[in-house]
């Protein structure tokens, strides 16, 4: 048994089915938690709003206050995690620093920095799997290799899971050391950022919100396999910020999810389960391919020249801003831009414009994402984007190019999600709300919606645009580059 052992909470802002947590206090006689509001990562954000800081700061008070009760409390830093973690294991003399793991190339290294300085000062350092039901390399190929290829892995992933791997982790009652802060978490303006709409968009963070946004879905996910892809439905879950922040844990959901779909055969569990599924596969894929990060999963991808120069700059700051013209894209950029969420069908929609119809490397449109996304993950973000740009694994043939307007007629059909984030088109007839540049000069007169005043006109062809890209793609084809 070891003397003391601190958990040092990173991306699993909960206090219960905790990997660490668990085996910090089956493990030590006494247990201390912290949080780190790392600098490294905030440092370039400061004094913006940011939907996020404000999250983690309101799960974090949920936290403390449940870990309170239990007997304990989260220690709470602003500084650099590097430097930070280490002091306080010295301060606190532990015997050992417990962390569930990250698969982020740049989480990787700050955890190999604080194990290197945990060693210098005879501190030992543990992490254990949390964030996900499996990581590399426990689901491969028959030729022990990862997956490169979802479905294949989603089947494996399938097959390995049992009951063990997504039981509960519960804490041991008793051994948290109590924190004398009555109130450690810092404040929004003592961290250096401006409060946000969070709350005006009805997000309730910490564990709390969690369960309550659980509960709802729970009534909804059989007709998940129908509404999913509807945006102006509530068919998904919204716990993406939550599974982001560990303010519920994945093997919760996944019980969640299999047991709906064990005890009604329902489609819809099942459907979601694969959702939850590609989220493991993308953190797998992030671990074992972390080139991903910066380069195509598939190398040919790289040999493609993506439109530069002041045209695309206009363009790329018409479709950041949502007015390309095209109402389904502008009303996703506009719901992202307001409230940091954007559904699914419309993620995939908005990045395949950005890169087959304007022609902009993806990896400018995942960097405005990861800026505004409240759910923002590398592995998730970078795998979304890299399916879009036909250069990730599983990804959309790079032939077949999303067409923004008969998107919008199958997803959005009555215009009921584009009318919510651009009330200009609210008076354009439904059967041009998807191409309001159809209507006839008398028939925008007639709504009074005027294109090129009121609303953009579409700031590229589409059909010139396919025929482009079709041509910038064709690199990929040839053997040894252009
Ligand atoms: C270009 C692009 C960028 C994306 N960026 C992110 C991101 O930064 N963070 C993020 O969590 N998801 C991302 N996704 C995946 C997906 O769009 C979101 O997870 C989903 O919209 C979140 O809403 P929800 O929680 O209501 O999802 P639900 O439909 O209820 O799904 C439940 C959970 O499954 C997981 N999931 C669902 N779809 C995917 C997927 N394709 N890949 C990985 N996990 C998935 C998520 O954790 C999600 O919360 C991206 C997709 C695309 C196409």
């Amino acid at each position: 048994m070891l003397d003391s052992v601190l958990v040092w909470f990173r991306r699993d802002l909960r206090d219960n089915d905790h990997v660490a947590l668990a085996e910090a206090t089956r493990r030590a006689r006494k247990v201390y938690c912290a949080f780190v509001f790392d600098r490294q990562i905030l440092d370039p954000l400061r004094g913006t709003t940011d939907r996020r800081v404000e999250f983690i700061r309101e799960s974090l008070v949920e936290l403390d206050s449940a870990l309170k009760k239990k007997g304990g409390g989260v220690i709470v830093r602003h500084g650099f995690a590097t430097e930070e973690i280490p002091r306080l294991a010295r301060e606190l003399g532990v015997a050992a620093v417990f962390a569930n793991r990250d698969y982020e190339p740049a989480a990787k290294h700050r955890d190999s920095m604080v194990t290197t300085r945990l060693r210098e000062h005879g501190i030992a350092s543990e992490t254990f799997k949390d964030q996900s039901v499996f990581e590399h390399p426990e689901v491969l190929t028959a030729t022990g290799r990862p997956f490169g290829v979802y479905t294949p892995y989603k089947n494996a992933w399938l097959k390995r899971l049992t009951e063990e791997d997504i039981g509960c982790f519960t804490p041991a009652p008793g051994k948290f050391v109590p924190t004398r802060a009555p109130d450690p978490v810092p404040t929004l303006d003592e961290l250096g950022f401006l409060p946000t709409n969070l709350h005006q968009l009805g997000i309730e963070p910490g564990m709390g919100g969690a369960h309550r946004l659980l509960d709802d879905f729970q009534q909804r996910m059989a007709q998940y396999a129908t509404a999913r892809d509807y945006p102006a439905v509530k068919g998904v879950s919204y716990l993406s910020v939550h599974l982001r922040f560990g303010t519920i844990s994945i093997r919760e959901l996944i019980r969640a999810a299999t047991t709906a779909s064990a005890r009604t055969g329902d489609s819809g569990a099942a459907i979601w389960l694969s959702e939850l599924i590609w989220r493991d596969f993308y953190f797998m894929i992030l671990d074992c391919f972390p080139h991903v990060a910066e380069r195509a999963f598939k190398a040919e991808f790289d040999r493609i020249e993506w439109e530069s120069g002041e045209l695309a700059e206009v363009r790329l700051e018409a479709w950041r801003n949502g007015t390309t013209g095209y109402p389904l894209v502008d009303a996703a950029m506009r719901q992202l831009n307001s409230t940091g969420y954007m559904h699914n069908r419309l993620r995939m929609v908005a990045a395949s414009f950005l890169i087959k119809d304007l022609g902009i490397d993806w990896r400018r449109g995942e960097a405005f994402f990861a800026r505004q996304l409240n759910d923002f993950d590398l592995s998730a973000n970078n795998g979304g984007w890299q399916w879009a740009a036909s250069s990730g694994c599983d990804a959309q043939p790079y032939f077949r190019i999303f067409n923004p307007v008969t998107q919008s007629e199958r997803f959005d059909p009555q215009g009921k999600f584009i009318r919510r984030y651009l009330p200009e088109l609210a008076a354009v007839p439904d059967r041009f709300i998807h191409a309001p540049w159809r209507m006839t000069l008398q028939q925008q007169r007639a709504c009074k919606v005027i294109v090129g005043s009121d609303t953009p006109a579409p700031i590229v062809d589409h059909d010139e645009a396919r025929r482009r890209t079709l041509e910038r793609y064709a690199v990929v084809k040839k053997p040894g580059g252009a």
